[in-house]
């Protein structure tokens, strides 16, 4: 099966070459603002709106007009005024806000959205990246899996050029046969609960590393003592003092260091659930109304820890891995299922408090971990659902998100004939 990944390599420009880079992007920037403003005063003025096609017309004129866009390529140049529609495609959509101007200051790079333009010298591990009109530029990094690079963006961020290349590549993932209802966590990051026979279960816990716990008191340690030097107000022009800025660096490597650590330990624990499971189930969960902030004290605690965890981060790479080997990923409907609730052994319904670690079912006597006890609901649901042949719903279930409960169908029946 062939997918495409993307790997980031770190740029190492010489002077001259760097200075190049920045002045491309501003240009990009420019660019992005004079396409937004094009839009927004061709509504107001006219009430007619441009799309991409119009302003892509436009491209020809821009680097006949201005010759310093000359050196930067058709195709990044379409690519970035592809970034504004795209913006205004999500505002259309209601997922975004109304696109706004980009302050060069923070405006990330451009992006080569085909072959042209670039090429990537290297096969995978470190190497040179080619860029036509800047020349060869040396680049350290290393791919999992190196194919044929299909698109480049460069971009600038806390102080280092990157080049990010997606490539295609061919994938080799191996997995079970197994089953794996999970329960993600504040107290334990993630309850496994692999199956084993006719409704038996295995717990295996997985630790959360709480990096964040750990880097905090660092972070807020260097962070106090940034916000004793003077920083800058644009709006007053007061520059920040060489000292905040210092300071400032180090804050952003910190957290930066943190956040690769915990996609570090995401990456291999979603690698682990995936290689001995092909069906694996958790349930859904909105993981951004858990981290609105909360008057609740308790609460405020949980969202923290779910901001550690990054839950988001970790279906995703679930849900990729499965798809590479050939299993898959089901979300279940907490509201419906109620996994916290319900007995896994009799379906007892029965409310537990955020305190209550424990499950104990008054109908019959079993007794197990809370988040244990709601993994098993997860993946008793599906198995009971799909019928006990596992190989069965690995060619049914072959779609990554499963809705609605299959309880109630025919589908229970099927599960209970002796098989
Ligand atoms: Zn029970």
């Amino acid at each position: 099966m062939s997918t495409t990944r993307r790997v980031t390599f770190k740029l190492y420009p010489t002077t001259t070459q760097e200075k190049m880079l920045f002045e491309w992007k501003n240009l990009h920037c420019w660019l992005f603002n004079k396409a937004l403003s094009d839009r927004r005063s061709s509504w107001q003025k006219n009430k007619q709106s441009v799309n991409y096609y119009d302003q892509q017309k436009a491209v020809k004129v821009i680097r006949a007009v201005y010759p310093e866009f000359k050196p930067l390529g058709s195709h990044a140049i379409q690519d970035t005024l592809k970034r504004v529609d795209y913006a205004y495609q999500r505002f259309f959509k209601g997922l975004a806000k109304y696109p706004r101007f980009k302050s060069y200051r923070h405006y990330s790079g451009w992006t080569y959205p085909c072959g042209s333009g670039w090429k990537a010298l290297t096969n995978g591990t470190h190497g040179k990246l080619k860029v036509s009109n800047l020349g060869e530029v040396r680049m350290r990094g290393q791919a999992r899996q190196w194919g044929n690079p299909k698109t480049c963006t460069i971009f600038y961020r806390k102080g280092n050029w990157y080049a990010s290349i997606t490539v295609e590549c061919e994938v080799i993932r191996n997995t079970g046969n197994g089953l794996v209802g999970l329960d993600l966590g504040c107290e334990t990051a993630v309850t496994c609960a692999v199956h084993l026979r006719e409704g038996n279960y295995q717990e295996i816990k997985i630790e959360n590393p709480r990096h964040l716990k750990k880097a905090e008191q660092k972070i807020k340690q260097v962070s106090k003592q940034k916000r004793r030097k003077r920083s800058p107000n644009y709006k007053q022009k007061i520059k920040a003092s060489r000292r905040w800025k210092k300071a400032q660096k180090q804050v952003s490597k910190l957290l930066t260091k943190v956040s690769n650590q915990r996609k570090d330990f995401l990456h291999q624990v979603s690698a682990e659930i995936v290689s001995s499971n092909s069906l694996v189930v958790t349930e859904k969960l909105n993981v951004k109304n858990m981290t609105r902030t909360s008057k609740n004290k308790g609460k405020r605690g949980l969202n923290k820890s779910i901001l550690d965890v990054s839950f988001g981060f970790l279906k995703d790479c679930l849900k990729y891995k499965t798809n590479e080997a050939g299993g898959s990923y089901i979300e279940i409907p907490t509201q419906k299922i109620k996994p916290s609730q319900r007995c896994p052994k009799c379906d007892h319904l029965k409310k537990k408090l955020l305190s209550e670690r424990v499950h104990y079912c008054e109908n019959c006597d079993y007794q197990c971990g809370r988040d244990f006890a709601s993994a098993q609901v997860i993946a008793e649901h599906i198995r009971k659902g799909l019928g006990t042949s596992l190989s069965k719903c690995g060619e049914d279930a072959s779609t990554s998100t499963y809705c609605g409960g299959s309880r109630a169908s025919g589908l229970d029946e099927a599960s209970e004939t002796p098989t």
